[in-house]
Order: structure tokens, then C-alpha cells, then sequence
């Protein structure tokens, strides 16, 4: 096991104070702390390494392109692509899935084709889907959640029919913490010719994923919320849907040849990376990826359960705390919803703040799931491996405090 004092001192934002409370930052899934190895990569790129990629004729873009492209393989290993260029370096999930409606979905959906989603999706695994749909005159269903939160595989294998194309799902949820059956689903998908996509913004940081286990034809995540970087992210495609997808866009970088009357693209995944890309940003999430890999994808899952074991029972214990999704800390990964009496969720995050806590509040960008729980919003409370029960307990103690606050 990790040394996790040692660890924790990595993460130097922990040191400081908050409203004059030792900080718990307890916000991991709206975007991760970064160690401080992933800092310092960053500012050696800037002060010694930084030049353009794929264009340069001297040593420091010759060695800039290498460390960008190790960056990718870093990546293709972490995930367990089969090849580097499955892996294509996009600004975050966001546009990893915008991606894949404004190329494989303009080119493969027709008019009364079914994109199935699932009720738990975040905005950015929803919208592109549904004005996808709306475009191409196509039927968006979505799959029912069962009670405490997980996909309904019984409503699944209903939903998924031979007029899917495709099946876009997210691994684990960013409201309820739940793990979606994506093998499963993969499976359901593809005996009806579908492909699927999935939303792992929330999975890499938490779990170890294996796309070819999982059998995802798209996996998309963002480097920000594991440790890296904001502005870098990842979109992971299988190699033959990739190379018969037109570009996304358009521009230097991308193309193999440029004629005044037509262009022809570049071999993936360059085709997908047109202009100057997120050289320091795709580096940094190497580094993040490695310092993960250091620390041990199964020690983070193992800690991250630990830590929700500890605090899940604890914050259901405190009279008129309702919690959202499974009472089974095992089905909360990372994440858990909850509101206090009667209080808004807005009050309550403050009042947390006042106390150190850092807390979010509100639909989460997923509002269809948010008024399926009979609310408008939420607390949620997100851990990360890096987090100590000192911060669950200054929760529950904030919490409690709160309580007594607005009796
Ligand atoms: N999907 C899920 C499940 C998320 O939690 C988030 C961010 O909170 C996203 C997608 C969008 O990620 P980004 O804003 O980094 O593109």
C-alpha cells in the first residue's frame, strides 16, 4: 500500500487554509488537485522545451514532438488501446463526444435511426445526442435507471434494437458515483449492429479501465479531473471506425495534401488534430497518468472505496440527510449526492465553505437525472485517493454545525 501521508504531500493546495479551516477538498469530481510532479513538468516544458510539434526543423521541436507523441503511447498503455493512433488528444470530454456526433454521427445516422442514452448521462454526453437526433430526424431513448440509481439492463435490452446506432453511456456517474455494465452493453450494442460510446470522465481516476476489456468502440475522458491539466482530454476510437470517419476539423496539422480545388487528410490520428495542439497539456497528462500508474490504479480504487466506507454511513447517520442513489458505500464511486432537510442546496455548500469544505451544489449538468430524484439540485461530496478521513469527518462536522445553524 501507498505511503498516503506522503502522497497527500504531493497535492500542495491541501496545505493551505480556508476561511481559516484546514481545507477539505472534497470537489475531486469537478476537476482533480494536480501534484506536483505534473506542475513542474509543465513549467520545465514552458522554460526549456517548448516549441511547435510535427513542423520543425531543429532539435527543440524534434524533441517537443517526441515527448507529445511518448504522451500518446502513455495513454494508448494506460487504457490498454491497441495502438497509439486509437488515441486522439482533443480538449476534454466534452469534445471527444461532440466529436464523434459531428463525424460518425453526421455520416452514419438517417432519418428514424435510435441513438439510446441513459437517464444518468451529464450534459456532454446528452446534448450532442439529442441535437444529433433533432438534425437527423432520428429517435433518442433513453434507458431507465432502477431505484438506487444503476441502468436498468432488463429496460436496456428493450431500449437497444436492431435501429440503434449507437449506444452512448457513461462508465461511472458523476451524481450517484454508480458503475454502468458497459461490457454488458457493449455486447447488447453490437449483437444489433450498434457501436458504443462511452463517458469515462468520471471512470479513469477512480478505477482501472481496459477499453478492449470494456469492448468501447469510443471512450472519451478529460486529463483535468485525473491529475492533469484543464484543457487536455482524450478520445479513444477503434482504429477502423476512426479511419473511415470524415474530420472534425479542418485546417493545418491534419492534412497529407492541400490542392486549390480539394485536400486529402492525414493518416489518424492526425487527422483528428487539426492546428496546433496541447503540446505542454498532453505532456502533463503523461506525467499525471504516470504518477497515477505509480500510485496503482487498483491502490486508488481500493482507497477511494475505503474512504466512501467511512464517510457514506457517518453522513446517513445524521438525522435529515436524505442520500441519493444505493445506501451501499460499494455503489458510490467517488460520489455522493445528498441534500439536508429543507435546505437549499446552495446554503448548505456556503455554509460548508465557511468551514473548509468544498463541496458542489446544484444539478451537476445533468438535469434530467437531478428531477428524476424529485429535486432541482444536490450537495455532492467527491473523494480522490489523495483525501483522509480528516476530511470526511470535517464534512459530517460541518454538516451537523450547519444543521444547527439554520434550526
Ligand atoms: N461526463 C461526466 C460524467 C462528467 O462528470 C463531466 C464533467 O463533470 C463531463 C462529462 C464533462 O467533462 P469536461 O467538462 O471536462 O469536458
Amino acid at each position: 500500500m501507498p505511503n498516503w501521508e506522503l502522497v497527500r504531500q504531493d497535492f500542495s493546495e491541501l496545505r493551505q487554509t480556508m476561511n481559516g479551516e484546514r481545507l477539505a477538498y472534497l470537489d475531486n469530481a469537478a476537476t482533480s488537485l494536480k501534484p506536483k510532479s505534473v506542475i513542474e513538468r509543465l513549467l520545465s516544458f514552458y522554460q526549456q522545451e517548448n516549441a511547435n510539434v510535427h513542423r520543425g526543423t531543429y532539435q527543440l521541436s524534434f524533441k517537443a514532438t517526441e515527448e507529445y507523441e511518448d504522451a500518446r503511447k502513455v495513454i494508448q498503455h494506460f487504457i490498454n488501446a491497441a495502438a497509439a493512433r486509437e488515441i486522439i488528444f482533443t480538449r476534454g470530454t466534452t469534445e471527444g463526444i461532440n466529436l464523434i456526433a459531428s463525424t460518425y454521427g453526421e455520416q452514419n445516422i438517417e432519418p428514424g435511426d435510435e441513438i439510446v442514452i441513459s437517464l444518468a448521462e451529464h450534459h456532454s454526453n446528452l446534448i450532442p445526442w439529442q441535437q444529433l437526433a433533432l438534425r437527423k430526424k432520428a429517435t433518442l431513448k433513453y434507458i431507465n435507471l432502477t431505484s438506487t440509481g444503476e441502468i436498468d439492463l432488463a429496460d436496456a435490452k428493450q431500449k437497444i434494437t436492431a435501429k440503434t446506432k449507437i449506444v452512448a453511456v457513461t462508465h461511472v456517474g458523476n451524481v450517484l458515483g454508480n458503475v454502468s455494465p458497459i461490457r454488458k452493453l457493449a455486447e447488447l450494442a453490437h449483437q444489433n449492429g450498434a457501436i458504443i460510446v462511452v463517458d469515462g470522465a468520471q471512470a479513469v481516476c477512480h478505477l482501472p479501465v481496459d477499453v478492449q476489456e470494456l469492448a468501447a468502440d469510443f471512450y472519451a475522458f478529460s486529463g483535468h479531473k485525473m491529475l492533469g491539466p484543464t484543457g487536455i482530454g482524450v478520445l479513444y476510437g477503434k482504429q477502423k471506425l476512426l479511419e473511415q470517419m470524415p474530420p472534425y476539423q479542418f485546417g493545418g496539422e491534419m492534412i497529407e495534401d492541400v490542392q486549390l480545388d480539394n485536400s486529402k487528410w492525414d493518416q489518424i490520428p492526425h487527422k483528428f488534430e487539426a492546428g496546433t495542439p496541447n503540446i505542454a497539456g498532453a505532456i502533463g497528462l503523461a506525467t499525471a497518468v504516470k504518477y497515477l500508474e505509480q500510485v496503482g490504479m487498483a491502490q486508488v480504487k481500493a482507497r477511494d472505496a475505503e474512504l466512501m466506507a467511512y464517510l457514506l454511513p457517518k453522513l446517513m447517520a445524521i438525522p435529515g440527510v436524505k442520500i441519493y442513489g444505493s445506501q451501499n458505500p460499494q455503489q458510490h464511486v467517488g460520489v455522493v449526492s445528498f441534500n439536508l432537510g429543507t435546505l437549499h442546496p446552495h446554503d448548505v455548500a456556503t455554509a460548508l465553505d465557511m468551514e473548509g469544505v468544498a463541496v458542489r451544489a446544484g444539478h451537476h449538468c445533468a438535469e434530467p437525472l437531478v428531477h428524476s430524484l424529485g429535486t432541482n439540485s444536490t450537495v455532492r461530496a467527491s473523494l480522490a485517493f489523495y483525501n483522509y478521513q480528516a476530511d470526511c469527518d470535517q464534512l459530517i462536522n460541518a454538516i451537523k454545525e450547519t444543521k444547527e445553524f439554520f434550526k
